[in-house]
């Protein structure tokens, strides 16, 4: 299924109303005391307020009963409860959704960035692949978005609007209906469709920790969005000095992207580990706040077809985790228009990731999904089926 929803650009409008949806209590108790709250009110009023926007994804000041009227008038005079624009959905065949989003422009030459949020339902599970930049500084040489130049940050606001854009299009509020395909989110019974997140999309999470940590704190709040820190996944390239600090401040689950066993080969597939080599990024990861065998750190290594794809690599690969409460995760390469790229066969794959395998660590393939809306790996079909039953059997172990 393929939907545009909109095709018009967007204009910057100065004379708009901010929106109140993404903001953090600490901002909204600013926006409370712009209009005359007194401070004495303010956190009784933050309570309130957070109540409608998050655990009821209110999109009214309206049905806020427990608010003055005076008060909701005030609100609705100065500030939205508006979402940003779903401007294209797309579903697969496998359940997984796409979404473009734009985000209201800044100034008068932005006409709207967009970013894209991925949608992965699995029987156990619902989760959501959010984006922290827009673009990236980083210029990984397999990465699509490092050939884009960096737009910007995304604001704590626009990373949190994600997920509320996520429960909106999934009915995941209080009072919504389920989209008509709902029977496509398999998710089972007291798992809500988005249970977890990974901060996968577009971006380094790392370069724009304290928007990103803010943004946790709000999908983490027990009185709102209600997610298990267990169940988001900030991954990186290997911003070693932010690595520590990430563990201590949000306690969420942490991905390497490794990629290379070697500094050479990764100061070509990740050009950062010039300045952060292998063995800093891996005594950070030793040192991690809060690793343990229940609670690993997840390494992602993309098959890229002779390359890093060796046998030789898959051993290099375990004996340089040792030590590490470690889950791997190899990733199928994705191509795109003008990669120097190739995903490694299959048969190469298997090889590498049965090494892994017997090595003691499950999870081994991420399986490709989405593929007929995300043009993902390559030809993989009933080949795919052995592997897949692994990586499902691996997904049991994880929060
Ligand atoms: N910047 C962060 C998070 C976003 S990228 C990071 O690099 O970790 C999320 C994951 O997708 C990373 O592991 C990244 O290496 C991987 N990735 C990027 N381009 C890819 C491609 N073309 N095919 C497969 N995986 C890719
Ligand atoms: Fe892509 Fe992540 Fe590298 Fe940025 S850091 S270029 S998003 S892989």
């Amino acid at each position: 299924m393929n939907e545009s929803m909109n095709e018009s650009p967007a204009i910057f409008d100065p004379n708009a109303r901010p929106s109140l949806v993404g903001k953090t209590r600490a901002q909204l108790a600013e926006a409370l005391a712009a209009i005359g709250v007194p401070e004495r009110e303010r956190r009784m009023r933050v309570g309130q307020l957070w109540h409608w926007i998050y655990y009821q994804g209110s999109t009214s000041f309206d049905v806020m009963l427990n608010v003055s009227k005076a008060l909701r008038a005030k609100l609705a005079e100065t500030y939205t409860l508006e979402r940003p624009q779903v401007v294209a959905a797309q579903l697969s065949l496998d359940g997984t959704r796409k979404w473009l989003i734009r985000l209201p422009p800044v100034d008068a030459k932005d006409k709207g960035a967009e970013i894209e949020c991925v949608y992965i339902p699995e029987s156990d599970r619902g989760t959501l692949c959010i984006s922290s930049q827009v673009g990236c500084t980083l210029t990984c040489t397999f990465c699509h978005t490092g050939t884009q130049k960096l737009v910007r940050n995304l604001t704590a606001q626009e990373i949190v609007q994600q997920l509320i854009v996520a429960r909106d299009m999934l009915g995941d509020f209080p009072g919504l209906e389920r989209p008509e395909d709902g029977g496509l989110i398999p998710v089972g019974e007291g798992v809500r469709p988005v249970s977890n997140i990974v901060f996968m999309g577009m971006g380094e999470p790392l370069y724009n920790f304290d928007e990103v940590n803010d943004a946790i704190g709000v999908l983490t709040d027990g009185e709102g969005l209600s997610l298990s820190k267990r169940r988001i996944t900030v991954s990186t390239s290997g911003v070693v000095p932010q690595i520590a600090p990430l563990g201590e401040t949000s306690g969420t689950m942490l991905a390497i992207s490794l990629h290379a066993t070697n500094d050479e080969l990764r100061n070509k597939l990740v050009p950062l580990n010039k300045k952060y080599p292998l063995k800093d990024l891996l005594d950070a990861c030793r040192n991690y706040p809060g690793a343990a065998n229940s609670r690993r750190i997840t390494f992602e290594y993309v098959m890229l077809k002779g390359v890093n794809d060796s046998p030789k690599e898959a051993r290099e690969l375990v004996r340089m985790l040792k030590g590490i409460p470690a889950k791997i995760n190899l990733i199928p390469f994705n191509p795109w228009p003008g990669a120097q790229y190739e995903c490694s066969d299959w048969e190469t794959i298997e090889t590498f990731s049965d090494i892994v395998f017997n090595a003691g660590y499950a999870s081994p393939v991420r399986t490709p999904r989405g593929r007929d809306i995300l043009a993902a790996c390559g030809q993989l079909k009933s080949e795919t089926e052995k592997l897949r039953a692994r990586a499902r059997l691996a997904l049991d172990d994880e929060a």
